[in-house]
């Protein structure tokens, strides 16, 4: 066996006050009780990311990484979407440790998982997926669009983990692999498995947000989900190029009908047909353009080249740190 693991814990946080004095607790007693058991290093922290919170959450923050050392966080210069916040925070902690777990702040993703995660990894995994086995707290809707999700990317040819969300372990060497994926449009959950190395999966038991509101309401699912497509497959495009050769050869036994019907004078109405097929081609050329406009879109942000993330402070430069 290994030396025992330096593990980050890495917490993203968006408008969190409800939660965070409850969960931060949690966190916490699950990092000691590691510790405790020798599983890992003394050295390991529990690191929150405020993306540029509107509410007292870096305040809070700021408050536990003084009543512990073991309590670290970093703020975002702005509120820049889940994905980013747990980059910037995987990125940050890989200069400091061994593993990483990345986990929401709500407690929802059950905290015992870790175990079997850091078990995983020093049985020679470089990334563990936690997997939710149920879905029993999530409404109807939610359940049925979030499985929907999973199998239409997966169709759509961006390879993903079923039911697996941003609960994950990582290892510093995957890490480090993974910072050489240089792209802005980040959906970590089908870029990880691309990194590679042996993987696994750990099974837990989805509980309900401690307090507080959702963040991912059904438009941040869908710009969720259209971003994944689009930045891990162009199948999209491969169907409009196949769904364009079928509509060519329609057309081809289109025109030999028309030339026919003409010949044999049948061509007196036709408003109909002509309208039918007017709206049908617009529509179905507006719908491909859209789609080429979306990988359009992608390219041209990623020309760019913007950073991914900006860090305004952290809690252990204490002269950069401003509460309040
Ligand atoms: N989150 C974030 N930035 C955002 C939205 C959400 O860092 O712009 C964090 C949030 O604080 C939480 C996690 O992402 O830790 C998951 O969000 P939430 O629980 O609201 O989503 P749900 O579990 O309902 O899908
Ligand atoms: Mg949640």
């Amino acid at each position: 066996m290994k030396d025992a693991a330096i593990l980050y814990l890495v917490v993203p946080c968006y408008n969190e006050e409800e939660v965070l004095p409850i969960t931060s607790g949690l966190f916490l007693d699950k990092l000691k009780q590691l510790i405790g058991q020798g599983k890992i290093s003394d050295q390991s922290r529990v690191l929150f990311v405020n993306d540029g919170s509107g509410d007292a959450t870096w305040e809070i923050i700021c408050r536990l990484a003084r009543s512990d050392q073991h309590y670290l966080g970093i703020s975002q210069s702005r509120n820049r979407g889940h994905q980013n916040a747990v980059l910037a925070g995987l990125m940050e902690a890989k200069e400091r440790c061994d593993i990483t777990v990345s986990i929401d702040c709500d407690g929802q993703d059950d905290l015992n998982a870790i175990d079997e995660m850091v078990d995983l990894y020093y049985r020679g995994n470089e990334v563990v997926y936690g997997v939710r086995s149920n879905r029993d707290s999530d409404t109807l809707f939610k359940r049925a669009t979030a499985e929907g999700f999973y199998k239409l990317m997966n169709l759509l040819g961006a390879e993903t983990v079923f039911n697996h969300a941003d609960y994950r372990l990582i290892s510093k060497k995957a890490l480090e692999a993974f910072s050489e994926f240089t792209e802005v449009n980040l959906f970590l959950r089908g870029l990880i498995p691309l990194v590679g190395f042996q993987s696994a999966k750990v099974y837990y038991k989805r509980s309900e947000r401690m307090a507080g509101e959702s963040h991912y309401p059904l438009s941040k699912m869908v710009k969720l989900a259209v971003d994944g497509v689009t930045s891990l497959s162009v199948k999209p495009i491969r169907f409009i190029t196949v769904f364009g050769l079928l509509v060519s050869l329609i057309s081809f036994v289109g025109i030999l009908w028309s030339v026919f019907s003409h010949f044999f004078g049948y061509t007196v109405t036709g408003w109909t047909s002509i309208i039918c097929v007017v709206c049908f081609f617009s529509g179905a050329q507006l719908l491909a353009l859209g789609i080429i406009g979306e990988y359009v879109g992608k390219i041209y942000l990623e020309v760019k080249r913007r950073p991914r993330y900006i860090i305004s402070a952290r809690t252990w430069d204490e002269e950069e740190t401003h509460e309040g």
